[in-house]
C-alpha cells in the first residue's frame, strides 16, 4: 500500500486551530470535528483535484439529489495512537474496497485508491494533535459520498462529493444492552442493498428502533425479511452468539454488511483455537439455547464500540436474561483486538497500517 505524500492534493490550512476549545475528557461521540476535511468533486465524468480545506458547512443546491433520493454511502474507521506517538489505521484497505462496493450498488462512480490513501495520510498528519494516545482514545474517521447534482429528476447523478471528516472519540461503556428480536420489521431485503453502507439503510432503522426503545430495549436484532426466522445483525453491528464454547455468526449475504470487526474476530478466534460456526442461525435455536442454559453470550461487533455485549433479549412477548460470564468472550476479544489496534500486541495478520 502507498504511504507517500505527492503533489496530488491541494491543501488550504486553517490559520488557527480550534483544538484548545475542545474538552477531550468529555467528548460526545461524533459531535466535535477536527480543523480540516478532505473534499473531492466528481464532474464532467471525472474526479477532480482532491483538496484539504478548513472544516465547515457546504453550500448545496436544494435540489441536490442526495436530499431527495438518498444517493449516499459512507464508511466508519478509526485512527489509533500508540505510546510512541505513532498513528495507525486498522485494515483501511477493507474500508476502501467497501466504500466502492457500496458506491457501485448505488450507481456512484468508483473513487481512486491513490486519492483515498493520500487524502487519509495527509489529513491524519495534519490532525496529529487531535489523535490522543491511550487505549480507548481514537480519531473516528467518516469518509462519505453524496450526489450533489442539482435536479430532482429521479436517476443517478452526474456530480458527487467524496469527503472525509474526523471526530475525536473516547471509548465509552454504555452498559450491556437489551435487544428486541425483530418479528415484523427488516433492515434489508434479499436483492436490496443491506450489504452496502448506504445512508438509506440507517434511515429505515430509526423508526423500528424507536418502537423498540419504547418497550425498554436499546437495539433490534434484525431477522431475515422472508420469514423473520434467522438472526442477521444487531442494530448497526454484526452479531455473535456463544453457545457453550462455540461462537456463531451469520454468513454475509446481500442483506448483511461484511464488517471488518466481524471478520477480524472470526480470524482471531480461529487462530486461538476457539470453534467458530459461520452459518444461518435460527431464532428458535437461540431461544432453545437460552432456555437450556447453553447460550452464554450475545454481542455486537463493529468499529465504533468494537464489541458490545447484550444482557437480555425480547422475543414474541417473552423476555430472556443472560447470565453474566466471568472471562467472557466479549471482553477477551475486545482487548485482543484493541491490543493490535494500539500496537500493544504482535500484528501477526498484518492488519495495522502506519500513518
Ligand atoms: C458498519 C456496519 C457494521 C460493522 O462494520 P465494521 O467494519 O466492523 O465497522 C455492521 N453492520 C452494519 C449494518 C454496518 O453499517
Amino acid at each position: 500500500m502507498k504511504n507517500t505524500i505527492s503533489g496530488l492534493l491541494e491543501i488550504n490550512k486553517v490559520s488557527t486551530s480550534k483544538i484548545d476549545q475542545v474538552d477531550f475528557d468529555n467528548l460526545n461521540f461524533g459531535s466535535v470535528f477536527t480543523d480540516h476535511m478532505f473534499v473531492c468533486d466528481y464532474k464532467n465524468g471525472a474526479w477532480q483535484t482532491p483538496k484539504i480545506v478548513p472544516y465547515g458547512p457546504l453550500t448545496l443546491d436544494p435540489s441536490a439529489r442526495v436530499f431527495h433520493y438518498g444517493q449516499a454511502v459512507f464508511e466508519g474507521m478509526k485512527a489509533y495512537k500508540d505510546d510512541h506517538g505513532d498513528t495507525y489505521l486498522f485494515r483501511p484497505d477493507e474500508n476502501f474496497k467497501r466504500i466502492n462496493k457500496s458506491s457501485e450498488r448505488l450507481a456512484i462512480p468508483e473513487f481512486p485508491e491513490d486519492y483515498f490513501f493520500e487524502g487519509l495520510n495527509t489529513l491524519l498528519k495534519l490532525e496529529d494533535a487531535w489523535i490522543k494516545p491511550g487505549v480507548g482514545n481514537s480519531l473516528y474517521i467518516r469518509p462519505f459520498v453524496i450526489a450533489t447534482q442539482a435536479s430532482v429528476s429521479a436517476s443517478e447523478a452526474n456530480e458527487y462529493k467524496f469527503m472525509i471528516i474526523c471526530s475525536p472519540a473516547q471509548s465509552y461503556y454504555s452498559g450491556d444492552v437489551s435487544v428486541l428480536v425483530a418479528e415484523k420489521f427488516s433492515r434489508s431485503a434479499s436483492g436490496g442493498f443491506g450489504y452496502a453502507k448506504a445512508a438509506g439503510n440507517y434511515a429505515g432503522q430509526f423508526y423500528p428502533t424507536k418502537l423498540a426503545k419504547d418497550q425498554g430495549y436499546q437495539q433490534i436484532i434484525w431477522t431475515d425479511s422472508n420469514a423473520h426466522e434467522y438472526v442477521e445483525e444487531a442494530g448497526t453491528m454484526n452479531v455473535f452468539f456463544r453457545i457453550n464454547d462455540t461462537l456463531l455468526t451469520a454468513p454475509i449475504s446481500d442483506r448483511i454488511l461484511d464488517g471488518v470487526t466481524r471478520k477480524s474476530l472470526i480470524a482471531l478466534a480461529e487462530k486461538q483455537g476457539i470453534k467458530v460456526e459461520v452459518r444461518p442461525i435460527k431464532v428458535s435455536e437461540i431461544v432453545e439455547a437460552v432456555k437450556n442454559g447453553s447460550l452464554k453470550e450475545i454481542f455486537g461487533a463493529g468499529t465504533a464500540a468494537v464489541v458490545s455485549p447484550v444482557k437480555a433479549f425480547g422475543y414474541k412477548g417473552e423476555h430472556y436474561e443472560l447470565e453474566k460470564q466471568d472471562n467472557s468472550y466479549a471482553s477477551h476479544f475486545k482487548s485482543a483486538l484493541m491490543d493490535i489496534q494500539y500496537n500493544k500486541a504482535e500484528d501477526s495478520f498484518g492488519w495495522r497500517y502506519k500513518i
